[in-house]
C-alpha cells in the first residue's frame, strides 16, 4: 500500500492540495512506498504565515525555557529512536545503525543549542564610552527562517539548521528532501509534543516551486541550504538578490593523503569506512585516496582489495550489512556511468561494483564497492562528485604533490592525512585549502560546539553550520547607545562626537 504523506503546518498535519506528488521509494526493493505532496506557492505561504504568527510568543520566552522544550524534544527522539531510525533507513537506504548516527549527530546540535543559547545570545556592554554614555549590544532573532536540506542526512541536517535557529528565538520552515521526508515530519510532531508552540516549526514538502517561494517571500529572513553545489550557488545568489542572508553548503570531493610512515592497516580501515559507509552518500565521504610513493600505493591498494572482498552490501535493516543501496535508480545509473567513464578514460578498475545483486531484493538500487587505481587529475571520476561507493586512488610522487592535489581541487569540504609525522601533519593542516581537516581521522565532522563548513565550491557564505557561527547567522545585532538625563549636559552639538 502506498501511503500519502503530508505537510506539517501550525502544529498539525496538513494534506497537500497542489495535486502534485513525488514518489518516495524503498531503495532496497526499488518500489514506491509513499507519495509526498509537492507544495504549491500558496501552501508554502501558508507555512510562512503560520511561522510568522507563532514566532513572537516563542521569541518572548526566555532562552532557558526555550532550551528546556528543546531538551524535552531530545528526550522524545531518544525514546522513539528505533522507530525513527527504521523509518529513516527505509527511505534513505542507509543501515539501521547508521540511521541512528544520523539522528544522534543532529540531537547533539540541539543539545548544544539548548544549553549554549543563553550564553551565545549575550550582547556586549561598554561603560562610559563618553562622559555618562554607555553602549550595549543585543542579539535579536531574525523572525521566520527556512532550511532546505538534502536526502543524505534527513534528520541531522534539518536539526543542524533548526536547533540553533529555534534556540535563538526564530520560527522555522523546513523544506526537506522530497526523497526521504518522513523523519522530518515525525520530528515536527515530537517538537509539538515537547511543548513547542504551534507554527514555530513547520515542514513543507516540495520541489523547486516550494524552494523558490521561500526564496522570494520577504517574510523569510534567512535561508540555510545544504545540497549539491549548483543548487547551493543558485540559492545563495537568489537569496542575496531578495535581500536575505544565506548559508549554502554544496558538494565535495574529499581526499585522504597517506604518507609512507602511516599505519597502513589503520589507513585502509579508515578508507573502507569513509569511502563506502552509507554507500558513499556522505558529503564527508572520502572518495580520493592519495598514497605518497609507489610502494605505499601498492601496499595500500592490496589492503583495500582484501578488505573490499569481505564487505557485505545488503538490506538496510539486516544488521550484518556494511552498507545498503543507493537512494534512487537515477543515482545508481549516474554512479555506474562514472564507473564506465573511469574505465574508458584509462583508470585501472580494480574492483567493479556494477551489477551487484542482493538475494531477495531484485529491484533494489544496488551498487557494490568500486575501486579505481591510477586515476589522474583530468578524469571525470576525479573531478566530479560521484556520491556513491566509488573510491579512486591517485598516486602522488611526494608530499608536495599530494598537498597540491587536495588544495587545487574545485571542492574544499573535508580532507584527511594519515601519518605518524607530527611536523608533516601540522604543516598539512595549516596549508591545505580545505575547510575541515582530519589527522588520522577519516571523516573529520566537527562536534556540535565547533562549526561545520567547507571552502571553495563546497560552501557559499561566511558563517558555518552549528557552533557559535549558527547563532550569529540566525540573529541580528542591535547596538544601543544610552545617556541618562542626570548625566553631564553640554547643549546642542553640531560635530561628530570623537570618543573623548
Ligand atoms: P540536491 O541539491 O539535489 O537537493 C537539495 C535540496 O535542494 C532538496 O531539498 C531539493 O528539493 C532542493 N532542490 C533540488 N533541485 C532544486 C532546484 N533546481 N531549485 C531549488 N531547489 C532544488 O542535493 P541532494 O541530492 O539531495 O543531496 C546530495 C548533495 O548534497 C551532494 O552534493 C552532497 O555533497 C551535498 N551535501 C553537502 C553537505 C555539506 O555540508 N556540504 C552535507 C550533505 C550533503
Amino acid at each position: 500500500m502506498v501511503r500519502d504523506l503530508h505537510h506539517y503546518i501550525g502544529g498539525a498535519r496538513v494534506d497537500g492540495t497542489s495535486g502534485r506528488f513525488g514518489d518516495v521509494y524503498d531503495p532496497c526493493r526499488g518500489e514506491v512506498q509513499a507519495r509526498v505532496p509537492l507544495a504549491s506557492a500558496d501552501e508554502v505561504r501558508e507555512a510562512i504565515a503560520s511561522a510568522e504568527k507563532g514566532q513572537p510568543e516563542w521569541a518572548a520566552m526566555n532562552p532557558q525555557r526555550r532550551g528546556r522544550i528543546l531538551l524535552k524534544f531530545v528526550d522524545l527522539v531518544n525514546e522513539n529512536m528505533d522507530e525513527l531510525a527504521r523509518l529513516l533507513a527505509s527511505e534513505h537506504g542507509k543501515t539501521f545503525a547508521d540511521a541512528k548516527g544520523d539522528l544522534q549527530r543532529g540531537l547533539e546540535v540541539v543539545e548544544f543549542s539548548a544549553g549554549a543559547a543563553p550564553h551565545l545570545l549575550k550582547g556586549e556592554f561598554s561603560d562610559s564610552v563618553a562622559t555618562g554614555v554607555d553602549v550595549h549590544s543585543l542579539r535579536k532573532p531574525l523572525g521566520v527562517v527556512a532550511g532546505i536540506s538534502p536526502f543524505n542526512f534527513p534528520a541531522m541536517i534539518p536539526l543542524w539548521q533548526a536547533g540553533p535557529a529555534l534556540a535563538a528565538g526564530n520560527a522555522f520552515v523546513c523544506k526537506p528532501s522530497e526523497r526521504d521526508p518522513s523523519v522530518p515530519l515525525r520530528l515536527a510532531e515530537l517538537l509539538t509534543e515537547a511543548g513547542l508552540p504551534d507554527g514555530v516549526f513547520n515542514v513543507v514538502n516540495g520541489d523547486k516551486e516550494a524552494v523558490d517561494t521561500l526564496l522570494e517571500d520577504p517574510r523569510v529572513k534567512a535561508i540555510g541550504f545544504v545540497g549539491s553545489t549548483p543548487i547551493a550557488q543558485y540559492i545563495y545568489e537568489t537569496a542575496a538578490k531578495n535581500g536575505k542572508r544565506a548559508q549554502c553548503f554544496g558538494g565535495a570531493k574529499n581526499h585522504m593523503v597517506i604518507l609512507p610512515d602511516a599505519d597502513l592497516d589503520m589507513a585502509a580501515d579508515a578508507l573502507i569506512g569513509a569511502g563506502y559507509g552509507s554507500a558513499g552518500e556522505r558529503c564527508m565521504a572520502i572518495s580520493v585516496a592519495v598514497p605518497v610513493g609507489e610502494e605505499t600505493a601498492d601496499a595500500l591498494v592490496g589492503k583495500l582489495r582484501e578488505r573490499i572482498a569481505g564487505l557485505r552490501v545488503g538490506a538496510s535493516l539486516d544488521k550484518d550489512v556494511d552498507f545498503g543501496p543507493v537512494v534512487a535508480a537515477s543515482a545508481k545509473e549516474r554512479i555506474e556511468g562514472y564507473i564506465a567513464a573511469g574505465a574508458e578514460e584509462g583508470a585501472k578498475l580494480v574492483v567493479d561494483g556494477r551489477g551487484h545483486a542482493v538475494e531477495g531484493y531484485d529491484g533494489g538500487f544496488w551498487v557494490g564497492p568500486t575501486l579505481f587505481d591510477r586515476v589522474t587529475k583530468d578524469m571525470s571520476v576525479y573531478r566530479d562528485e560521484i556520491f556513491g561507493p566509488v573510491l579512486s586512488v591517485v598516486r602522488a610522487a611526494d608530499y608536495d604533490e599530494a598537498l597540491r592535489l587536495c588544495s587545487e581541487h574545485e571542492f574544499g569540504n573535508g580532507v584527511a592525512i594519515f601519518t605518524r609525522d607530527g611536523d608533516a601533519a601540522r604543516d598539512f593542516a595549516s596549508r591545505v585549502e580545505v575547510g575541515m581537516v582530519g589527522v588520522n581521522v577519516p571523516i573529520p565532522v566537527p562536534i556540535a560546539y565547533y562549526t561545520f563548513g567547507g571552502w571553495k565550491a563546497s560552501g557559499f557564505g561566511d558563517l558555518n553550520q552549528h557552533g557559535p557561527d549558527a547563532f550569529r547567522f540566525f540573529t541580528k545585532t542591535k547596538t544601543v547607545t544610552s545617556r541618562w538625563p542626570s548625566g553631564v549636559r553640554q547643549g546642542a552639538s553640531f560635530v561628530m562626537p570623537a570618543g573623548s
